[in-house]
């Protein structure tokens, strides 16, 4: 005789994460890239671009471990964010050369700060 053993993980619901909180790179990043949040990244979703760095809304995990690490302040929650923000890290030309997984591999912009550097 069979036995049912319960709920296979087949049965289990499936939670997606929503992609209008995804945090989000604002106007202060511009012009200084520090890097910190690149060093706290779990999944490595910071892309480098000539002035500033980008969130992949695709690749964050919404942890919210970059926040707090920002020295000027730059990344905010999704739902917090400007739609002009919003937009602009959307629509970053991601690519793996762009990715970034440590501050060193950051090149800093013209109001790179020593003192706020974390
Ligand atoms: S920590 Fe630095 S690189 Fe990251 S968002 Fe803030 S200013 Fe930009
Ligand atoms: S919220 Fe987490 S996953 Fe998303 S960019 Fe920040 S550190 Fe990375």
């Amino acid at each position: 005789m069979l036995a049912v053993l319960g709920a296979t993980p087949l049965s289990l619901p499936i939670f997606r994460k929503s992609s209008l909180v995804t945090y989000v790179v604002q106007a202060p990043c511009v012009n200084c890239k520090y890097g910190d949040c690149v060093d706290v990244c779990p999944v490595e979703c910071f892309y480098e671009g000539d002035t500033m760095l980008y969130i992949n809304p695709d690749e964050c995990i919404d942890c919210s471990a970059c926040q707090p690490v920002c020295p000027v302040q730059a990344i905010v929650p999704g739902d917090q964010a400007e739609k002009e923000w919003i937009q602009k890290n959307k629509d970053f030309a991601y690519s793996e050369d762009r990715r970034r997984s440590s501050r060193h591999d950051v090149t800093h912009g013209p109001d790179w700060d020593e003192d706020l550097a974390g």
